[in-house]
């Protein structure tokens, strides 16, 4: 069965896209079937693995609004077994459509629970803000991954995910793990860096992952080429970094590479 894991912070420019790209792709080497879920309207996840907005049809909105069946918005990817439900701009009017829906925190997982067995993972990539699409990717969610800059702020925005970790799990989703916390766009010439790792680490322990991403120019320029950095190049410390991060991410799974 399909294990959900939804990437969020309530901080932008974090990592999250980056990490649902990336994370997702490395699994999908790795032999996994992956399907990566663009929730933020912004679409960044889905033009990182090549899905432009002139070739989406059919997106997750539909699926949200107009009862599209899910499978008729999932398209392959360059990335052998990694498929995409992509986003669209238009999933900016779903927040407001979604208002009036009674079972409004529930549509995302009715479309989720109806493709995941079709997978091993399903990573849903989360807006910054906690709207009713986040909320509603929380609640069709097992777990909740959660990339952490290494920076000053970063505390605070760990704060409130954790109260918004809370609501949900007393509100929608008892069962919601914390899949774990990943510290990214690490900068080891920073001092501030090592503290802000040393300081999460002692707040969430083993909860941290080992696998540090480090600030990577090519990770950076990734998204122009919309491909996921294990496409463009293997052996840069950003794919290693995120192949690093699979393995990691397997193994806390009791998961085995094939
Ligand atoms: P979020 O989804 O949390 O808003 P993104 O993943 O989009 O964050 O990252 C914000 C910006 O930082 C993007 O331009 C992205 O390409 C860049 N970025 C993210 N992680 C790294 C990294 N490890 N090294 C270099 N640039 C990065
Ligand atoms: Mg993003």
């Amino acid at each position: 069965m399909g294990k959900v894991i939804a990437i969020a912070n309530q901080k932008g420019g974090v990592g999250k896209t980056t990490t649902a790209i990336n994370l997702a792709a490395s699994l999908a080497i790795l032999e996994k079937k992956v399907l990566l879920i663009d929730a933020d309207p912004q679409a960044n996840a889905s033009s990182g693995v090549g899905a432009l907005e002139e070739d989406v049809d059919t997106s997750l909105y539909d699926c949200l609004i107009n009862n599209l069946e899910p499978h008729d918005a999932i398209y392959e990817t360059d990335t052998p077994n990694l498929h995409l439900m992509p986003s669209h701009i238009n999933l900016v009017a779903a927040e407001l459509e979604l208002a009036g829906y009674e079972d409004r925190s529930f549509v995302l997982k009715g479309v989720v629970d109806k493709v995941k067995d079709d997978y091993d993972y399903v990573f849903i990539d989360c807006l910054p803000s906690l709207g009713i699409v986040t909320i509603n990717a929380l609640t069709a969610a097992d777990s909740v991954l959660v990339p952490v800059q290494c920076e000053f702020f970063a505390l605070e925005g760990l704060s409130k995910l954790q109260n918004s970790i809370n609501l949900v799990k007393a509100n929608f989703n008892p069962d919601l793990q914390l899949e774990g916390i990943l510290m990214s766009m690490y900068d080891s010439r920073l001092r501030l860096a090592n503290l802000v790792v040393d300081k999460v680490k002692e707040i969430f322990g083993d909860q941290v992952y080992d696998t540090i991403i480090h600030r990577n120019a090519r990770l950076g320029e990734a998204p122009n080429m919309h491909m996921p950095i294990v496409l463009i190049n293997a052996s840069s410390r950003g794919a290693v970094n995120f192949l690093n991060l699979a393995q990691e991410f397997l193994r806390k799974n009791n998961d085995v590479l094939v």
